[in-house]
């Protein structure tokens, strides 16, 4: 991959300058990444949508066997080391398998069961014996995997499991609880099962199906993605040698989260794939579809829709490459021994949550759309709108809610602050002097060169966040962390900060770069960066209500006035010129 990618810490964008050419972005990929891209696409169109009736008509056989197919074509292993039968590329790679084979929904649950949620904790943290034990198979597709962390009583609080292991007197466990929500608990071969040590030590094991006591509960009926198994995983007296320990006992928390800072991650990616199939699906409708002796696709209302799914999806990408160059530069920069990886996705576990939550929420927006869009034909079966928009709802509800991840954004960036991991404390005072002080200069709207306004607007969104986290961490200090409403906001505006940064960065390098489309790449950063200036207003001054008034807040907002002059641009030709370029490709045209 292009090592012009700076090495630079998670959470570091808030507070430095970054030039494009410092960025990873789908532009960049090398002919290898296009070759994994290309073979993900055809194994989902030529093998997994010709076979989703029978997946959602729960034929585990079927899914079993595809499974097996993903294991043949190398899908499983993108990430494992070669003596465990993987290809040991890079974290890009990964993340285009993910984004590619998100158009078959339920499939990709079950896929990111086995490589995210099962093989992965195994690679990080198993022992040279549990490795080779178990990856091999796993990485074939001979094996099903699966992740067994929730519990009926605990879900978004996860460490409140109560699955107890015991150890029986020949030194075995003994685990006893019910799991819930497994995904692909019908069928799962070795799961990975989180349980208390006497009821205190939170801890991994893994567990195979075919031990005494494991067995798989009913299937859930679900709104959406019927072609996945989620079932619960009971566990009665079950009995799992010494040896299946995961990680340290007492340390399953690590396991838990590391996995989960990952699997977040490419689940933004996952979300970006899915943008992606249903624009092309919804331009090519507005271009086929007449009324009024028209294509849809002519009216106004349509193009604005089109537009904005659009650039709200080139904005969630080019932050999801950016993340991803990001973490390839750590561990190329030396950080890769021993358990480093699972450092690096700790490192940019703020990143993983903001493309968890921007990804999730801006794909509900585009699949909401596309139904709409779709019209009648958008809310029945005959058309795969109506399965896009079920199937994707349940994004917002696991790999941690987006309540939770928002309280993680800004929760993680303040205490890595007040742990002099990030200087943000220090550039928050700063900037408090600087905007308190008489003489501070109103922002400059500037008239130079394509996007100098947006990156100037980017930075300015920066300046609004630090403003809020800084007077949030004045005003309640320790406690900050049960305000939560604020915490919201302050995730809102760091969610779009980091993607407006990330789409003017790339587009400005597909400007310097000549790139085909590049006027395209400038008008989506555009676009969603005049939209997020109002977001990131509207939030901002939520917040600073809820933290001061009278005088105070007078000043604050004053402060924010001026910090947040973003000159009007006319995004209804933004999108328009967005709208008709992706109706004539009948395709997202960006990535
Ligand atoms: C289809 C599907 C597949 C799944 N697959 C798996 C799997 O393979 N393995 C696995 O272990 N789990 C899996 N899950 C479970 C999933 O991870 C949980 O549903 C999720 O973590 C939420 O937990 P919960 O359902 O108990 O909701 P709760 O935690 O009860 O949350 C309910 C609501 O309260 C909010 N809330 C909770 N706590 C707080 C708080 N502190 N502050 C603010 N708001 C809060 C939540 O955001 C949410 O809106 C799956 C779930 C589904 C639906």
């Amino acid at each position: 991959m292009d090592t012009t990618t700076a090495v630079r810490k998670g959470g570091s964008w808030l507070l430095e300058e970054t030039a494009h050419a410092d960025v990873f972005t789908p532009e960049k990929l090398t002919e290898e990444h296009r070759l994994i891209a290309r073979t993900t696409e055809e194994f989902v169109v030529q093998e997994v949508l010709p076979a989703l009736e029978r997946l959602e008509a729960k034929d585990w056989n079927t899914a079993r066997a595809l499974i097996r197919r993903c294991g043949e074509l190398g899908l499983l292993g993108v990430n494992v080391p070669e003596e465990y039968g993987g290809l040991a590329l890079d974290k890009v790679s990964s993340l285009i398998v993910s984004e590619r084979i998100a158009q078959a929904a339920s499939f990709a649950a079950s896929f990111g069961g086995q490589a995210n949620l099962c093989i992965l904790p195994i690679v990080l943290f198993g022992t040279p014996e549990q490795k080779a034990r178990y990856l091999p198979r796993l990485v074939s597709g001979e094996l099903v995997g699966a992740y067994a962390l929730s519990e009926s009583g605990s879900g978004s609080d996860a460490l409140a499991a109560r699955t107890r292991a015991t150890r029986g007197p020949d030194g075995d466990w003994r685990l006893t609880g019910e799991k819930m929500w497994t995904t692909n608990g019908g069928f799962a071969d070795v799961i990975v099962v989180f349980a208390k040590v006497d009821g205190e030590q939170f801890t991994a094991f893994i567990v195979e199906k075919g031990f005494p006591g494991v067995s798989a509960g009913k299937e859930e009926h679900k709104m959406g993605l019927h072609g996945s198994s989620t079932t619960p995983i009971l566990l009665q007296d079950a009995r799992v040698p010494a040896s299946n320990v995961l990680g340290d006992i007492g340390k399953g928390h690590k396991v838990a989260l590391n996995t989960l800072d990952f699997g977040r991650f490419k689940l933004g990616g996952m979300s970006v794939g899915g943008c992606r199939t249903a624009i092309g699906d919804a331009a090519r409708y507005a271009a086929e579809r007449r009324q009024f002796g028209q294509p849809i696709a002519a009216f106004g209302a349509i193009k604005h829709k089109l537009g904005e799914m659009t650039a709200r999806t080139y904005a969630m990408e080019s932050l999801v490459y950016r993340t991803v160059g990001l973490i390839e530069a750590w561990l190329a920069g030396g950080h890769a021994e021993g358990g480093a990886v699972a450092q690096a996705f700790e490192q940019f576990a703020v990143e993983a949550s903001i493309a968890k939550v921007g990804g999730t929420e801006t794909l509900d927006y585009v699949l909401d759309e596309n139904v709409q869009i779709h019209g009648g034909n958008g809310f029945v079966k005959d058309y795969t709108a109506e399965r896009y928009y079920r199937d994707a709802r349940v994004n917002r509800i696991f790999e941690g809610t987006n309540e939770i991840n928002r309280l993680l954004i800004p929760g993680m960036l303040v205490r890595r602050g007040v742990k002099g991991d990030l200087p943000l404390i220090a550039a928050a005072r700063r900037l408090q002097d600087e905007l308190l002080a008489p003489s501070s200069p109103a922002a400059r709207l500037d008239e130079g060169g394509p996007l100098d306004e947006e990156a100037r607007a980017a930075g300015a969104f920066k300046k609004v966040a630090l403003m809020v986290l800084g007077t949030a961490m004045q005003t309640f200090g320790q406690k900050l962390g049960d305000e939560q409403e604020v915490l919201g906001y302050a995730a809102d505006i760091l969610i779009d900060t980091y993607a407006a940064e990330s789409a003017v960065l790339r587009a400005r390098a597909a400007l310097a770069g000549r790139h085909d489309h590049a006027e395209l790449h400038q008008a989506a950063a555009a676009a969603f960066t005049a939209d997020a200036a109002q977001r990131v207003e509207h939030a901002a001054r939520s917040a600073l209500a809820a933290l001061a008034d009278g005088d105070t807040l007078r000043t604050l907002l004053a402060a924010l006035r001026r910090v947040l002059k973003v000159a009007p641009v006319n995004t209804v030709a933004l999108r328009r010129h967005l709208a008709d370029a992706t109706v004539a490709q009948g395709r997202y045209i960006l990535g």
